[in-house]
Order: structure tokens, then C-alpha cells, then sequence
């Protein structure tokens, strides 16, 4: 049976939340994030800002002199997670099948809804309508027969659109679509790839399933079945917590390892603090560290150990630093949880936001 996934993802949503309560910014180039002048990052920009060149994850200092009439406002995160409470009571009443990627972002399976005559194509644009008319937002919708599918639709009238890709659709679709567009493939494999030969979906599909496995390890499987549109992953209604972590972005660049690994007590103490407010038994099947170094590039170290403890935390910490050999701007410690470790890996774009939003809020 075909199903119909809808992907629906907000334009530029705490910069749209900001604009919305501030009229004057109109216009403006407007981004959410940290104070450039202590190392802040953008969380999001508005459309006039992204003319400049500016984008999330970007440093807030960057951003200002890419765009000096830059206007940065620092996150209030109660409005945006009051606006993602009211978005999903919207996108409930069409399905109870909903799965929150992020705040502004989440799929719908309304295959068996009975609303709009069960047309995903009018459910979308009515949940568009509603989002604009009672929150003063817009949102882009992508509607496909899965979630991978739904995914890159939705980004492909963006923004304030939306896009469908009916099942009778899909191979001429798939066959055209660039792999950068496939998640999962990120810079390095792009580019494995282009030297391959591999532009699109259609050169992936010259492969054998064993062949890709050999090129590609065994992200391969997964590929075989993408770049035919493929995508069986059910929609999920609650995730199953993987990981936990604390990081802190420093105000000036931790010099040299020794001064790392001075910082490891303190953050395990907020680790353990925030692993006792889960309130939940928690089985650790890994330890990790995260370090970014000053030029942004971030390495994380991880081993399996089932227990916190400073002195392994101590060797990660010195294996990532040696990877790069350079100061350090933000240090991360993390568990992944055991029952969770053989979990499909959410692509790392889904989670930008709250990703670069922990990066100036904690
Ligand atoms: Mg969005």
C-alpha cells in the first residue's frame, strides 16, 4: 500500500517568530543567536540576511561582517517552544501519527486520515493556511509516499510552498535528484562520489547492492534502497533518547590539552546533574567527548565503557585534542544509551537547530 508522508518544516522559524512580534524588523536582515562579542552563533537568519551570505551555525561575529545592518536577537527559547506546541496541536488534528524532528520540523503518515477527503496534497496546504492565519508563520511542505522522499520535497519550493511527489512520480523524480540530496551523503562522500563519476540518483543506481557496500561500507545497503526512492522507515511518534550531553562554548580558547582536560571535572559534574533530572534508569553503553577547535572543526572520541568515569573521559579528550592539535573553543562529555545504540542515526541537519541553539544556551 502506498502511504502518504507529509514533511513539514517552517521558514526560518525563530527569525519568522521574532519578526512576527517585532513588525518593525520588516524586511530587515534579522538572525537569532549568540552575542558576536562573546563568540555567539547563528541559530537561524531570515531570507534578507541569507542575501549576505549569512546561515545558521555560522559565528554571530562571521555574520556581522558579512552583513553589518545585521540584527541579532539573542533566543528567547519559551516563545519558540510555545510556537512548536501550537504547530503540533495543528498538525494533530489531521493525524495522530506525528514525529517531531526538531522544533519546527516534523513528519505527518496521514495515510489513514479522513480529513481534506483524505487528499495529503490539500492536508498540507490547509495546515499551511492555518499556520499562517493563526500564527502569523509560514511553513513549506513536502508530501511523498515516504519520509526520505517527503524531506527533500519539502525544501524544494521553499519557502512558503510546498511540493509533491506522487508514487507514479517518483522514479522520474529520484533519477534526476542530485546525491548531495540524499541524507546521509555529507561532504566527504559527495565528493567520493563525484570522483566516481556519481552526480545523481540515476549513476547510484548502476551499482550493485554488494558493489556500494564495497565503495561506501555499510551506509551502502541504505544507499541501494535510496537512490531508488526507497524508504520503508515507519513514521515514529516518540524517539527513544540516545544520547546525553553537556557542552559549554568557552569565551576565550582553551590553549592547549592540559587546560582541557582541567575543564573534564567540571563538566561531568553537569553531566551527571542533567543524567539525574532524566529521571529515568539510564543504561550507558558509551562515553564520549566532543571538542570543536578554534577554526570550527569538531571532532568527537567515544568508547564503550559503562560507567562515568574522569579518567576515561581524560584519554578521549587527549586522543581528540591530538587529532588536531589546536585550541579549542567547545568541549563536549556525553553517554550513549545502551538499549539505543543500534538505533538508525538521525541525519545530523535535523537537529541544527537545537544542535547550534545548545551551543550558546548552555
Ligand atoms: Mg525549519
Amino acid at each position: 500500500m502506498n502511504r502518504k508522508i507529509i514533511h513539514c518544516d517552517c521558514d526560518c522559524f525563530f527569525a519568522a517568530i521574532e519578526i512576527r512580534d517585532d513588525p518593525a524588523l520588516e524586511g530587515l536582515p534579522v538572525a537569532v543567536g549568540g552575542d558576536p562579542g562573546k563568540r555567539g552563533v547563528i541559530a537561524t537568519c531570515n531570507y534578507e540576511a541569507r542575501k549576505y551570505g549569512v546561515h545558521s551555525a555560522m559565528a554571530s561575529a562571521s555574520a556581522r561582517r558579512l552583513c553589518p545592518d545585521l540584527i541579532i536577537i539573542p533566543p528567547s527559547k519559551n516563545k519558540y517552544g510555545e510556537a512548536s506546541r501550537q504547530m503540533h496541536s495543528i498538525f494533530k488534528d489531521y493525524t495522530s501519527l506525528v514525529e517531531p524532528l526538531s522544533l519546527d520540523e516534523a513528519f505527518l503518515d496521514v495515510s489513514n486520515s479522513k480529513k481534506c477527503k483524505g487528499s495529503a496534497t490539500l492536508i498540507a496546504a490547509e495546515i499551511r493556511q492555518r499556520v499562517r492565519e493563526e500564527m502569523q508563520i509560514t511553513l513549506s511542505a513536502g508530501i511523498a509516499p515516504n519520509k526520505f522522499l517527503a524531506k527533500v520535497a519539502s525544501d524544494w519550493n521553499k519557502p512558503d510552498g510546498q511540493f509533491v511527489i506522487t508514487p507514479d512520480k517518483v522514479s522520474d523524480f529520484i533519477a534526476s535528484l542530485n546525491v548531495r540530496k540524499i541524507y546521509g551523503v555529507g561532504k566527504v562522500t559527495a565528493t567520493k562520489m563525484y570522483n566516481l563519476g556519481i552526480e545523481n540518483c540515476q549513476d547510484l543506481q548502476v551499482y550493485s547492492q554488494a558493489e556500494l557496500l564495497n565503495l561506501f561500507g555499510s551506509f551502502g545497503e541504505r544507499l541501494y534502497s535510496l537512490c531508488r526512492g526507497i524508504d520503508d522507515r515507519p513514521v515514529v511518534t516518540e524517539h527513544p533518547r540516545k544520547s546525553i550531553s553537556v557542552e559549554l562554548t568557552y569565551n576565550n580558547d582553551l590553549p592547549s590539552l592540559k587546560h582541557c582536560i582541567a575543564e573534564l571535572p567540571v563538566l561531568l559534574d553537569k553531566l551527571e546533574q542533567r543524567i539525574h533530572r532524566s529521571n529515568r534508569q539510564v543504561s550507558i553503553g558509551k562515553l564520549f567527548v566532543k571538542l570543536k577547535f578554534t577554526d570550527f572543526i569538531s571532532t568527537t572520541v567515544e568508547q564503550v565503557n559503562q560507567e562515568l568515569n574522569l579518567h576515561v573521559f581524560e584519554q578521549l579528550c587527549q586522543t581528540g585534542y591530538e587529532r588536531r592539535n589546536k585550541p579549542v573553543r567547545l568541549l563536549g562529555l556525553g553517554i550513549r544509551l545502551r538499549e539505543a545504540l543500534n538505533f538508525y542515526q538521525l541525519p545530523l541537519d535535523f537537529d541544527d537547530h537545537v544542535a547550534t541553539s545548545k551551543v550558546y544556551l548552555t
